[in-house]
């Protein structure tokens, strides 16, 4: 069972902090339901970007004038921040990335190229975003290698562990999973298959794309040896994310790529690596939104992760009591009283409506919710049936009443297609 924090959170104080939750989308108050796409920014983020260009744009590393150790303090800061929020044991584990697609590309390129060979198995599973899987097929076809999936259950919303136990049986050189399916909203017991994935040597990655930005993460607990998140999805800027790598993995890895930065010293015969995490960012790197980000994690902190998973948990739960009186509709990944495996997305579809006219009528009432197959092409197509799903998400900043505007638009698409 979750801990319950002791109080709640205060939305309308929170709704004051983001600008563009005042504004109106086709002349209606904006709803924004698509925070498993990207989050709104704080005016906090917003500001620490500003600030940076306005008043300390320099360099980092290579200047030490004022304003250059200014900004390489505030880059470097911010690895701090992450470290400690995911519970990594230093900055010297954090490697940022432009994305959590860019994060699991570098293990799948640096530490797959060198440690997968044909034959080999490499496990994932039937819920991946497509930033967990194709880059997994891509290695195994590379190496001649044999990509294997942890099957779901018979209902579609969970993993099943009688599949990831035969999975297992043929020892994995790699397990990589989602904590959080992107479409289904299941929260994978990650703790659990990291423990029984490295009882088979199985090295474990862990995408932390939909989960880092909603509830408390602990690495060291997880026990993973690679976690993968994006700043963007958690109230940071976008183009940058991060690869949280134990130190002796990351340590023994190479870089994915070379140049400024990343290389301690180099003759014209020889070159030798700087040390972690600077080994895997070769060049200027995206300074600014490192800084944004950390003022992200502040702002989360100020919040508090577990309240923040608290309400999302109430919202969500709130949202499936109302979608279930909704006749013709039909909701995917557990149900309202799983919400312990839940996280806060929900996808659905209407009878007979595609998702994108669902989505317009959305956009006309002001609400902006996802439309597609959500980069989960193989779970949506294959597994659930449909070309596309509608999906909705929510964060800290969502009401109570925006579950109710979705039912209501719900109502209206239902009315407009002459559904029921
Ligand atoms: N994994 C999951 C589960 C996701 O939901 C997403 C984003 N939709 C990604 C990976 C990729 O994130 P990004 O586009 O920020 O690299």
């Amino acid at each position: 069972m979750e801990k319950e924090p002791k109080a709640g959170i205060d939305v309308e104080r929170i709704r004051q902090d983001f600008p563009i939750l005042g504004t109106t989308m086709n002349g209606k108050p904006l709803v924004y339901l698509d925070n498993a796409a990207t989050s709104q920014k704080p005016k906090r983020v917003i500001d620490a970007i500003s600030e940076y260009y306005t008043s300390y744009n320099a360099n980092i590393h290579r200047g030490i004038y004022a304003i250059a150790v200014e900004a390489t303090d505030a880059y470097v800061d911010s690895k701090a921040k992450l470290a400690k929020l995911i519970n990594a044991k230093g900055m010297q584990e954090i490697v940022y990335t432009r994305n959590t697609t860019e994060a699991i590309n570098l293990v799948a390129l640096s530490w797959g190229n060198a440690n997968i060979k044909r034959g080999d198995h490499i496990l994932i599973t039937q819920m991946e975003h497509h930033s967990n899987l194709v880059p997994w097929m891509l290695l195994a076809r590379r190496k001649n290698a044999v990509l294997d999936y942890v099957r779901l259950d018979e209902s579609n919303t969970k993993l099943d562990m009688q599949s990831l136990k035969e999975q297992l049986e043929k020892d994995p050189k790699i397990m990589a999973v989602t904590h959080v399916s992107n479409v289904l909203g299941t929260i994978n017991d990650v703790k659990r298959m990291t423990k029984e994935a490295h009882a088979h040597g199985a090295v474990v990655l862990v995408d932390g794309a939909q989960s880092a930005p909603h509830m408390p993460i602990d690495v060291q607990d997880i026990g993973c040896d690679f976690f993968a998140l994006s700043a963007h999805k958690m109230l940071g800027p976008t183009g940058i994310g991060a690869l949280y790598g134990r130190y002796d993995m990351l340590d023994r890895m190479d870089p994915l790529f070379s140049g400024g930065d990343m290389i301690k010293s180099v003759t014209f015969d020889d070159v030798t690596w700087n040390d972690l995490p600077w080994k895997f960012e070769a060049g200027t790197p995206d300074i600014a939104g490192g800084i944004g980000f950390g003022a992200a994690i502040d702002y989360l902190n100020g919040i508090g992760m577990e309240r923040i998973r608290a309400h999302e948990k109430k919202i969500t739960k709130y949202a499936l009591e109302r979608l279930e009186e909704v006749k013709h509709l039909k909701t995917y990944g557990p149900g309202k009283d799983e919400m312990d495996s839940r996280g806060g997305v929900i996808a659905f579809a209407i009878d007979k409506v595609h998702p994108h006219d669902v989505s317009q009528i959305f956009d006309s009432e002001g609400i902006a919710i996802r439309a597609g197959h959500h980069c989960a092409m193989p779970l949506v197509t294959q597994l659930l049936g449909e070309s596309a799903v509608s999906r909705m998400s929510f964060y800290l900043y969502n009401r109570m009443q925006e579950a109710d505007k979705a039912v209501q638009a719900i109502e209206l698409v239902k009315k407009t297609f002459g559904v029921g």
